[in-house]
């Protein structure tokens, strides 16, 4: 696909108001891939009056019209999965397996999954002598970030047009490609002018000028919590709903009695996959102090299994990270690690062997990392597990517990029942319990400051809606 030197407003692709451009670059070569425009505070406001002049039809929609819609939302997305992968794989660096089997295929499933939810959900219900309408929130300023590009798009976009909102979406910067890619299918699938509208652009100029604008009715942002906490004080001044889904720092409490081969390999491929680039990844293995030395040999050894390398190659495993900030960042946290005091078991700051060229990154393993280094507090955002030992199970609960965050994590047992009542005690989102799969129907969403909302099925379907009660 060749990039778009426009925005997509009202149902077709206009002229930027601005002039500047943002480049995009491909991760594993540095390369110029092409160019988008940098949406300005005009542009976004184009965007936001073609939403709100689409809202009234589309709220009125049958939802078996939205549905439908949906539908060829989900099919045209499902048509173009090679471009989806490819796309992913030059702008972000995700290995090409990989961004078939996630980056493409999961939003299929998300978008496909609200063509149903459309047509199933409840929006009347009778509760004694009232009748309660859950309607469409109104106009949503969608903000999503560059590490699942297509994921975080559709997880907004597809629940708020099931409910019956119109949208503008300000994509990442680094991956803007794909959402433009995402901007085509909708129109292809036929929906009406206005419901959806992208805006590419910076986040302090066009994000910033969507979080804040008045006709917004309310901002959906995925991102760092930094930003996060901004958007949410904007919109605690604006008295309207936020949605924010923010970083993690996720534990993987492997239980005295667990499988340690298998939770170790799980827990290191989780924090592997997408470079480390995933907000849910368990970062933390805790391992109870009696079988610490061989979940350490174990991970040292998972590790060095991936080897960075091309990420168009099928069998590359780990491709770069996004950017040259991005790996600054990370190998910046690598040395903190080692200046600490933990012990390197695999990998370190250095750029991996032949991969000079690129934002490579070297899969890392820390040991003797205990709760209060900043590894184990502060969200790295690449390949880097950090491995913790635990004394008993209330010490390992008070570790899990012990960040400001709460998005994700897991817990191994050779007894489920004991890992679920383990698990019933985390402060944090979803648990998966002895590697039980990614369920896309499932809330997702975190406690603390890992955000404030839910995405995904009827819980994220009805985070767009807002309840009225008429008494008869
Ligand atoms: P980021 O916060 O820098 O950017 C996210 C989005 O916000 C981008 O579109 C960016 O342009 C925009 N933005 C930046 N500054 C803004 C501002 N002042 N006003 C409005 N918008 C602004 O985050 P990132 O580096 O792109 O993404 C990585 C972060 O996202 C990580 O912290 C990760 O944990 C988090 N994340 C969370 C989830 C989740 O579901 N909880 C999922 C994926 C990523």
């Amino acid at each position: 696909m060749q990039a778009h030197d426009a925005m997509y407003i009202d149902g077709a692709w206009r002229p930027a108001i601005g002039a500047s451009a943002i480049e995009v670059r491909n991760p594993a070569t540095e390369e110029l891939l092409d160019q988008v425009p940098a949406g300005t505070p005009e542009d976004v406001d184009a965007a936001v009056r073609a939403a709100r002049a689409a809202l009234p039809g589309w709220a009125a929609a049958d939802p078996a019209e939205r549905a439908a819609r949906i539908g060829a939302l989900r099919n045209g997305l499902a048509a173009r999965r090679a471009e989806i992968a490819g796309t992913v794989t030059a702008e972000l660096g995700a290995p090409l397996a990989f961004a078939q089997a996630v980056h493409a295929d999961l939003p299929i499933a998300v978008a496909g999954s609200y063509a149903g939810l459309t047509r199933e959900y409840t929006f009347e219900e009778q509760i004694g002598n009232s009748r309660v309408l859950h309607e469409p929130v109104g106009v949503v300023g969608a903000i999503t970030p560059w590490n699942y590009p297509l994921h975080q798009i559709v997880a907004k976009v597809a629940p708020a047009l099931a409910a019956g909102c119109t949208l503008v979406l300000k994509p990442a910067e680094d991956t803007p490609l794909v959402a433009q890619l995402f901007a085509e299918v909708v129109h292809e699938a036929g929906m009406p002018a206005g419901v959806f509208n992208l805006v590419t652009g910076l986040g302090p100029v066009a994000g910033e000028a969507l979080a804040v604008h008045p006709d917004v009715d309310l901002v959906s942002f995925t991102g760092s919590t930094a930003v996060g906490q901004r958007i949410g004080a904007a919109a605690g001044g604006a008295v309207r709903p936020v949605a924010l889904e923010l970083g993690g720092k996720s534990a993987n409490v492997i239980l005295p009695g667990a499988d340690l081969t298998r939770a170790v390999k799980a827990g290191v491929a989780n924090v592997m996959a997408n470079s480390g680039q995933t907000c849910s990844a368990w970062t933390r293995m805790l391992v109870s102090a009696d079988r610490y030395d061989e979940a350490v040999e174990l991970a040292a050894a998972a590790a060095a299994k991936y080897i960075p390398g091309d990420p168009r190659d099928e069998r590359t495993r780990i491709g770069p990270v996004v950017s040259a900030g991005q790996r600054q960042r990370v190998t910046g946290y690598i040395a903190q690690g080692a200046k600490e005091g933990a012990t390197l078991v695999a990998g370190g700051p250095e750029a991996p062997e032949g991969c000079e060229r690129g934002w490579y990154v070297q899969p890392t393993v820390f040991a003797d990392v205990t709760p209060d280094m900043t590894i184990a507090q502060e969200e790295i955002f690449g390949p880097v597990l950090s491995i913790l030992a635990y004394e008993d199970t209330e010490d390992a609960l008070r570790i899990a517990n012990g960040t400001v965050y709460g998005l994700a994590g897991a817990v191994w047992s050779e007894d489920e029942e004991e890992a679920i009542a383990f698990a019933r005690r985390l402060q944090t989102g979803q648990v998966d319990i002895n590697g039980g799969r990614f369920n896309p129907l499932a809330p997702f969403g975190g406690y603390k400051r890992s955000g404030v909302g839910r995405e995904l099925g009827r819980h994220g379907l009805a985070e767009y809606l807002q309840t009225k009660s008429l008494q008869l």
